[in-house]
């Protein structure tokens, strides 16, 4: 996935005071916006991360849906730093290549993961050369300055663990680790993200981690959650983010008509980052040198085959520094 726009004047907002000590539960309801996304056709996405007041659940740092539509998707080699893309499709085939020479579809069930490390480039295209069903998420992680400068990687994992929770419910652990149980796929901060589905009827209390924050996306369905004993059902359409803070055990969640929902969570993470186009940073001026060297061509994204020289070029900077932004929920 890579953003067309650069969404400069969001990213640039200066960082405010903070205003307590981030800590403690929450329960606030965002919704997605509607983004155009690269490629010779536009197709549009939903973004429901980053938010101006939410730029991190844990390290994931970013989250598009697209679909379910029909479309021909054609990402054209672009770069990434600082990151890891997390591809989780639910309806089509997505066909990923990349500068380290991967070459792989992915479909329902299974989990694509790139490690941009300190640069990669890769493609995504949808499968064959028409419009096809098309519905996937794909989220990123930010790396840790411990790998955010390492090598780059990427891997598939087509036999994730799936648990059953009381009430019904089954998680596939995506990434990460949710009730003791781990993904294979590698992590390099303490995370999950989880596939929930929902049978009708069912009533479920999702096990949290009290020193994560974590939040839970409406995927297709009907999804109640009950944050707190004494207060009201909070209704998380398709696309909606509930974000829940940190210091919970738990949280309940219950579907009428049956749904799927996916968790997001992890540890608060180490650093403000400074994101801008598709690179995860620290400052602005590492921003501006992965973009000037995506500009020149340098080694340090490699190429990926079978495109030519046809490849997403950067858009300009915008006139004045980038900034991290903090979390002011
Ligand atoms: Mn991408």
């Amino acid at each position: 996935m890579t953003r067309l726009d650069s969404d400069a004047t969001e990213m640039v907002a200066p960082s405010p005071p903070r205003e307590h000590d981030g800590s403690g539960p929450r329960a606030v309801l965002l919704s997605s916006r509607e983004v155009p996304l690269g490629g010779i056709r536009a197709m549009a996405v939903h973004r429901t991360l980053p938010q101006r007041d939410l730029p991190l659940v844990g390290a994931w740092c970013f989250l598009d849906r697209f679909g379910p539509q029909r479309a021909r998707m054609r990402v054209e080699p672009h770069p990434h730093i600082g990151l890891q893309t997390v591809t989780w499709p639910f309806i089509g085939e997505v066909r990923h290549r990349d500068s380290i020479g991967s070459d792989v579809v992915v479909r329902s069930g299974a989990l694509n993961l790139m490690t941009s490390g300190a640069g990669i480039s890769h493609s995504e295209y949808s499968v064959g050369d028409d419009e096809v069903p098309l519905d996937a998420l794909q989220l990123w992680v930010a790396l840790p300055d411990s790998r955010r400068h390492g090598p780059p990687a990427f891997e598939r994992h087509e036999d994730l663990p799936v648990i059953e929770l009381p009430g019904g419910a089954a998680a596939v652990v995506v990434l990460g680790e949710l009730a003791g149980v781990s993904s294979p796929a590698s992590v390099f901060t303490p995370i999950v993200g989880a596939e929930v589905r929902l049978p009708a009827g069912a009533h479920v209390r999702l096990p949290l981690r009290p020193e994560w924050e974590h939040a839970i996306v409406g995927i297709d369905g009907d999804v109640d959650a009950v944050a707190s004993p004494d207060a009201e059902a909070i209704a998380v359409a398709p696309y909606q983010l509930l974000y829940l803070g940190v210091g919970r055990d738990g949280v309940d969640v219950s579907s009428t008509e049956g749904a799927t929902l996916f968790l997001l969570g992890g540890e608060p993470f180490e650093d403000d980052v400074v994101m801008w186009w598709n690179f995860v940073a620290r400052t602005h001026e590492e921003i501006v040198e992965a973009r000037e060297e995506w500009e020149a061509h340098s080694p340090r994204f490699g190429s990926v085959a079978g495109h030519g020289d046809v490849r997403i070029p950067a858009p300009p900077m915008p006139g004045v520094r980038l900034t991290s932004r903090r979390r002011r929920l």
